[in-house]
Formats: C-alpha cells, sequence, structure tokens
C-alpha cells in the first residue's frame, strides 16, 4: 500500500532537506509506505523504480525522516551516476563498505545540520 506525500508533506520535507543543504529534486516522487518499518527500515530505494523514494512512518515524523530521504536519495544518485557499478558494487560484502558508506554519511551530515544526534541509524537499503 503505497500513497504519495501530500503537497504539503513535500513542501516540509523539501524545507528540511533544504536546511541541511540538499536538494529534492522535482521530479522525485516521495511514497508513504507503513510496512517498510517492519523490516527495520525507515526508506527504501528502488533500481527499478529511480525516481520514487518510499518512507515508513507518518507525517509527524518528516523531519527525522528528513536523513532517511537524503540516504535514498544517495542511492537514487548511485545508481544513475552508472547503473552498471551500482549493481556491481550491490554485490553482498561490497555494498556496506561502498554504497551504504556513501548514503549513511550522507545521512549522518543531514542529522548534524538538523540539530539532531546520530541516534538513528536511519534505514540500510
Ligand atoms: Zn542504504
Amino acid at each position: 500500500m503505497q500513497n504519495r506525500l501530500t503537497e504539503l508533506e513535500m513542501e516540509e520535507l523539501s524545507g528540511h532537506l533544504m536546511r541541511a543543504g540538499v536538494q529534492l529534486p522535482g521530479c522525485v516522487s516521495v511514497v508513504w509506505e507503513p510496512r517498510i518499518i517492519d523490516s527495520g527500515t525507515l526508506g527504501k530505494f528502488r533500481w527499478w523504480r529511480p525516481d520514487e523514494i518510499a518512507l515508513g512512518g507518518d507525517a509527524s515524523m518528516l523531519e527525522e525522516l528528513a536523513s532517511t530521504a537524503a540516504h535514498e536519495l544517495t542511492h537514487r544518485t548511485q545508481f544513475y551516476r552508472n547503473p552498471l557499478i551500482y549493481f556491481l558494487l550491490s554485490m553482498p560484502g561490497l555494498r556496506e563498505i561502498t554504497l551504504e558508506r556513501e548514503a549513511k554519511e550522507t545521512e549522518l551530515a543531514v542529522d548534524l545540520a538538523l540539530g539532531k544526534s546520530a541516534l538513528n541509524d536511519g534505514s540500510d537499503t
């Protein structure tokens, strides 16, 4: 079950990201996908839908989810940078030290910019 974020929710999320220096591209749609949380993460990027990121949680968590969104946007950038390399680096063992490392750095930078501690480990996919 998926619902797009409303225009207001998109504005709020975009505002949080902007405060942290991250641009939410206009072509990216962001959808709510509450079940993501069941898999222990707050966000998801899927290469077969590269212009969409999914977030768990709800509208009351948008500030907290900004760093998760930034994490998933980083995966989108990685994919578009070079899809073949993205797939190669997705292999178990490589992913954690390449794709995930970069995405987690972005996530942490957003958390810090928004004045949050690094307690939230956010998403890992
Ligand atoms: Zn990730």
